[in-house]
């Protein structure tokens, strides 16, 4: 009857409102503290906040595994590391921008290369298998490289139309189908998130997309990105690749 809660009985009872859902087991995320700019995907639900603390109200709850990126920061409070971020749709929520914590953060070795919705994932289909992941958006739109590497400009008439590959080295290379235009010169190394190409429907395409692969020593990777979930440029791929 009228005691003050410590602030450690606080933290305890707000501790699962950092995440979305209470009694998971979460993963804390150890590797390299974030800056601004990192690309990056949760490893649990994760609350995103109106403000920086467990306080402020929550604009959305992201699911595990939707790839983000950190646009300001960091603030501490609360114990947590904060970031402004801004997260990729999920089944609940288009895209979203607020405040989020460090811990439930994982480094994404791949970025989505532009911003859009997911006009095809990655599966089977009745045509054959469709081994990348589609995000469609308006001609024109900026192209950006998914990880560092050699930029190769390809053109193939009636498949990717024009093209890039990226040899991101060890294996990795990524692929951009049915650009309008490219941004970089063929041979050309570009860091990560460069603005590589402009969004088109060049090649066997029946709108303005990019049609994106993540291969491995030539095999299609699996890539996330559920039909019509929305996607920032430069945000994680939740998937982590190893060996680079
Ligand atoms: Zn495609």
């Amino acid at each position: 009857m009228g005691n003050k809660l410590t602030r450690r009985q606080i933290l305890k009872g707000t501790g699962a409102a950092i995440l979305g859902t209470a009694g998971v087991t979460a993963t804390t995320n150890t590797a390299a503290a974030h800056t601004i700019g990192t690309a990056s995907y949760t490893t649990d639900n994760l609350n995103v906040r109106s403000g920086v603390g467990t306080e402020n109200s929550v604009v959305a709850t992201a699911e595990k595994y939707t790839g983000m990126h950190t646009v300001d920061g960091p603030w501490n409070e609360d114990g947590y590391t904060w970031w402004e971020v801004e997260t990729n749709g999920d089944s609940d929520n288009g895209r979203v921008r607020g405040y989020a914590v460090e811990q439930y953060q994982a480094h994404a070795d791949f970025s989505f290369p532009a911003t859009g919705y997911v006009s095809s994932d990655y599966g089977q289909r009745s045509s054959g298998f469709h081994g990348g992941v589609d995000i469609a958006n308006d001609t024109g739109t900026y192209i950006y490289s998914s990880r560092a590497g050699t930029a190769y400009t390809r053109y193939e008439a009636g498949g990717c139309g024009n093209y890039i590959v990226i040899d991101h080295g060890g294996g990795y290379e990524t692929l951009y189908c049915h650009l309008n235009d490219f941004a970089v010169s063929n041979g050309e190394y570009v860091g990560r998130h460069e603005h590589i190409g402009y969004m088109g429907s060049t090649g066997n395409s029946t709108g303005p997309h990019v049609h994106f692969e993540v291969n491995y020593n030539n095999e299609e990777q699996f890539v996330t990105g559920d039909q019509g979930e929305e996607v920032y440029a430069k945000s994680g791929m939740p998937k982590n690749y190893s060996g680079i």
